[in-house]
């Protein structure tokens, strides 16, 4: 009887969601924690979340890039991070120098992505980071937007990295925040907060999910994104770093990581511009993810120094993934997109932050 109780339960919350009006904590952890990882509902639970993201980003899949800078020892000591200090083996440091990250930005640029990031250690000079920001915005001649990924931010650093010609800036509050990581969970909240008051817009993750964490964990952090009003969402499962005290825990299998992009994606419902999820699984995007990233250089993922020969796809693998499960892939500035997305979405809040910031033509 409690069975049937709850089936008929999932298949009323699935219903709900569906319209894209997002779900509240209590349904997204009851999906979280009543639907197996396998079987009719697991179906039906990345069916409505496909159904919802076809049917809200028209189909359309986006790749975007991401350049990583630096190869170097944080003193953040993230236990998920191939750069902490405690776990880094390497002991050569590696630097993209300013004329290789301006040919890798407009390589991509070239390859008509929707956006760039530029991705650094917290540790990396912020200056320089701003100056790096500055020359490749003025070298991409079609303005495609750039996407800063430092450390925490004060409201004066939001503002120069918004001079400096970024439009978004990605940031998370990450599970276990403050015990995996030597960094005030509060402060990752200020930075979200600071870049917001600065006019950029912020993508953000949940992330990195691995075996240890709790669904209970995981939908108050959806939460605390979803109230602070970022524009997009993206998933990402941890993979263990050699030597991590996270390694015991093992990894989460892809049909979990599935389940839980699926739920991530009907709780957000229309309040974000496109669904990610790290790594590139064709299981993801049936669970409504539709935004692919291409990576050259350094990956806080990825033991090898360059990405690209190792986890990193390149943005031919990425569109061509996202063709081959039925996506159309979106060429050009994504600003124009999200801003006609903005005109016809009565749940975005974004709207006011890309008219004033986006260099939208
Ligand atoms: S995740 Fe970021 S803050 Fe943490 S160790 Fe890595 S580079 Fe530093």
């Amino acid at each position: 009887m409690q069975i049937e109780n709850n089936n008929t339960q999932i298949d009323l919350v699935l219903e709900k969601a569906k319209k894209g009006n997002g779900l509240s904590r209590d349904e997204a952890l009851f999906l979280l924690k009543e639907i197996p990882t396998s079987g009719e509902k697991f179906e039906l639970l990345l069916h409505t979340a496909d159904y919802l993201s076809r049917k809200q980003f028209q189909n359309t899949g986006e790749v975007h890039a991401q350049i990583g800078l630096n190869w170097d020892k944080c003193q953040n000591n993230c236990q998920f991070c191939m750069f902490s200090e405690e776990l880094h083996k390497i002991k050569q440091s590696k630097c993209l120098s300013e004329e290789e990250v301006v040919k890798r930005a407009i390589e991509f640029e070239e390859k008509g992505v929707g956006s760039i990031s530029l991705m650094s250690t917290a540790d990396y000079d912020f200056d320089k980071y701003l100056k790096m920001g500055k020359l490749v915005s003025e070298n991409l001649k079609n303005r495609t937007p750039l996407f800063a990924n430092w450390g925490d931010i004060d409201f004066e650093q939001a503002k120069a990295i918004k001079r400096a010609g970024f439009t978004y800036y990605y940031h998370a509050l990450r599970l276990r925040e403050g015990v995996v990581t030597k960094i005030d969970p509060s402060k990752r909240i200020e930075t979200i907060k600071n870049a917001h008051e600065a006019g950029l817009l912020v993508g953000s993750c949940l992330e990195p999910i691995g075996p240890e964490h709790t669904y209970e964990e995981m939908v108050d952090l959806l939460v605390i994104m979803r109230d602070l009003k970022i524009s997009w969402m993206a998933t990402m499962k941890r993979i263990n770093v050699e030597g991590s005290p996270l390694q015991k825990y093992g990894e989460i299998t892809d049909e979990e990581f599935a389940k839980i992009t699926a739920v991530t994606r009907l709780f957000y419902g229309k309040t974000i511009f496109t669904m990610a999820a790290h790594e590139p699984l064709a299981i993801n995007l049936r669970a409504g993810a539709n935004f692919l990233v291409a990576e050259m250089g350094t990956n806080p993922r990825d033991k090898n120094v360059e990405t690209l020969d190792s986890r990193g796809w390149d943005v031919d693998s990425c569109t061509k993934f996202l063709e081959q499960h039925d996506y159309k892939v979106y060429k050009g500035s994504v600003n124009k997109r999200y801003l006609k997305m903005s005109y016809i979405n009565e749940n975005f809040t974004h709207l006011e932050r890309l008219l004033l910031n986006c260099n939208a033509e």
